[in-house]
């Protein structure tokens, strides 16, 4: 993984400078946003539950930057002028190892390979009999991802069976493959730039997911569009996950399709999901539990809700669904 120089966050300049930790803390960063309504009656003011959180730099594993935070002025998809944190993730995890992926064989268990999910709301263990039952899980006779005789699954492991097959139109020649590449094909990792507006602006008609990046995980990962299924399926491949729903292709590096667990790294000291990321609108991504086990009644179509301490944010998807959230609550930058 290439990587800058000390990499220091900018507001850490402020915090040292403030010499008070109350300035370093998140209490700086919400602001309250009043509603002021024009009414026949006159004029009321709503505080209630409107208040805004800005994007913390400090929630960010340290590892999971390549440099600095910066300031930058932005255009919103909604027109505004905004600043915009300029966030350069490292595309690797900072806080575990990647892998593994594809079975070996037809008798492997579900700690020797990764994961699967198809967005039907299953998740699956790439075991040796997950290999075996495919035909029967996609009810076509044409899947036959092992073979027969000696009972080794065939698995993309070189670069240049990966770089056929980890791809929307896969080469023939790896069609009934499982399909993973190596993270050292991509030098440990693909850095990737975001800019996320600072402080977040609901707007008034939310905007789909479509085909881009949903955000960023608090430990340097991309969050990625929905995985193409129909693809990966129709050349009668399996894109495999590792256990935290990432895998690597050679344009993207490693990308996570669902939210495992493995970025939940900001626990929330009330009992809320703990925070794994920022969606690109700036609001903040939770688990999609609570302590308690359960997931929150209130979500809206974005998966997103309100409360006094973090403001608007979202809560993701189960990893069986292939995405995080919804849609956007908020603008994006252009
Ligand atoms: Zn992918
Ligand atoms: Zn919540």
């Amino acid at each position: 993984m290439r990587k800058l120089n000390a990499p220091i966050l900018a507001p850490l300049a402020v915090c040292i400078l403030a010499l008070s930790l109350a300035a370093c803390n998140g209490s700086d960063t919400q602001s309250s946003v009043v509603t002021e309504t024009t009414t026949d009656e006159g004029t009321t003011t709503d505080t209630s539950t409107d208040f805004v959180v800005e994007v913390d730099p400090f929630n960010f594993e340290s590892d999971a930057l390549i440099s600095s935070i910066t300031t930058q002025t932005c255009t919103l998809s909604n027109g505004d002028e905004a600043s915009c944190y300029k966030i350069d993730i490292a595309g690797a995890p900072s806080n575990y190892e990647i892998g593994v992926f594809c079975p070996r064989n037809i008798t492997s268990t579900a700690d020797e390979a990764g994961i699967w999910f198809d967005g039907t709301g299953e998740v699956y263990d790439i075991t040796g009999d997950f290999i075996l039952n495919l035909p029967t899980l996609y009810n076509d006779n044409h899947w036959q991802l092992y073979d027969e005789g000696t009972g080794l699954v065939n698995v993309t492991d070189t670069q240049e069976s990966c770089d056929g097959a980890a791809r929307p139109n896969v080469e023939e020649q790896y069609q009934n493959h499982c399909v993973e590449c190596s993270i050292d094909y991509v030098d440990g990792g693909i850095s990737e730039s975001f800019l996320i507006p600072i402080t977040p602006v609901a707007t008034t008609q939310n905007s789909s997911i479509g085909n881009t990046n949903v955000g960023v995980a608090l430990n340097g990962v991309v969050l990625a569009a929905p995985a193409p299924v129909e693809a990966i399926l129709g050349a009668y491949t399996i894109a495999a996950f590792d256990d935290c729903a990432g895998h690597i292709n050679l344009v993207a590096g490693y990308h996570y399709h669902g939210e495992a667990g493995c970025s939940q790294t900001q626990i929330q000291s009330d009992g809320h999901a703990a925070m794994m990321g920022y969606a690109l609108d700036g609001f903040g991504i939770f688990g999609m539990l609570n302590e308690d086990g359960l997931e929150p009644t209130d979500l809206d179509e974005c998966r997103g809700h309100t409360d006094d301490t973090r403001g608007y944010h979202y809560h993701a998807a189960d990893v069986s669904e292939n995405m995080f959230i919804g849609c956007f609550k908020g603008a994006t930058a252009r």
